[in-house]
């Protein structure tokens, strides 16, 4: 007889024992329920009813119970896929999904940095000494020009200006 075997003929005869003394006790309650007043005293010759919690199940049919239930579990733990990240769908979709954000996000940053840069240079092209000179230069009057007239456009724009500071 395999040991596998002889642990499941023990199993059988724990389990009958437990069942039949069950049976007893479930009989023995329903008889003691049934007595009426007349035969209260017959009753009282009957064997008393043991109460449940002292009829102990055997040690040994609770132990293979245990055996079993953690052979069970060790078995569907075993049976189980683990999670693997490279493999798992939800994981790769979230992972894509970030590499997306990282990707725009520093794009954007580029691009900024780059704008910036090239407004810093168009400020620095057009502000610098030669052109702020021609622009200034570009208003005076030339040598050719008649002195009436220099003197006329001096007075109306001095003019113009006292006029536009008194209003502020
Ligand atoms: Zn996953």
């Amino acid at each position: 007889m395999t040991a596998t075997r002889k642990q499941q003929v023990n199993e059988a005869v724990a389990l009958r024992t437990y069942c039949k003394k069950r049976i007893q006790h479930i009989e023995q309650q329903r008889g003691s329920h049934k007595c009426t007043e007349e035969h209260q005293r017959r009753c009282t010759f009957m064997e008393p009813v043991e109460p449940i919690r002292d009829q102990m199940v055997p040690v040994r049919f609770i132990g293979t119970l245990r055996l079993n239930t953690f052979r069970e579990e060790m078995r569907r733990g075993a049976e189980q896929d683990f999670h693997e990240p490279s493999r798992c769908r939800a994981c790769l979709a979230k992972q894509a999904d970030l590499a997306m954000n990282f990707f725009i996000r520093k794009k954007r940053n580029q691009l900024q940095a780059q704008l910036l840069q090239e407004k810093m240079d168009l400020h620095l092209y057009n502000k610098d000494t030669v052109c702020l000179l021609g622009e200034m230069l570009k208003d005076m009057p030339k040598p050719s020009d008649d002195p009436c007239e220099i003197w006329k456009r001096l007075l109306t724009t001095e003019r113009q200006t006292s006029h536009n500071n008194n209003n502020k």
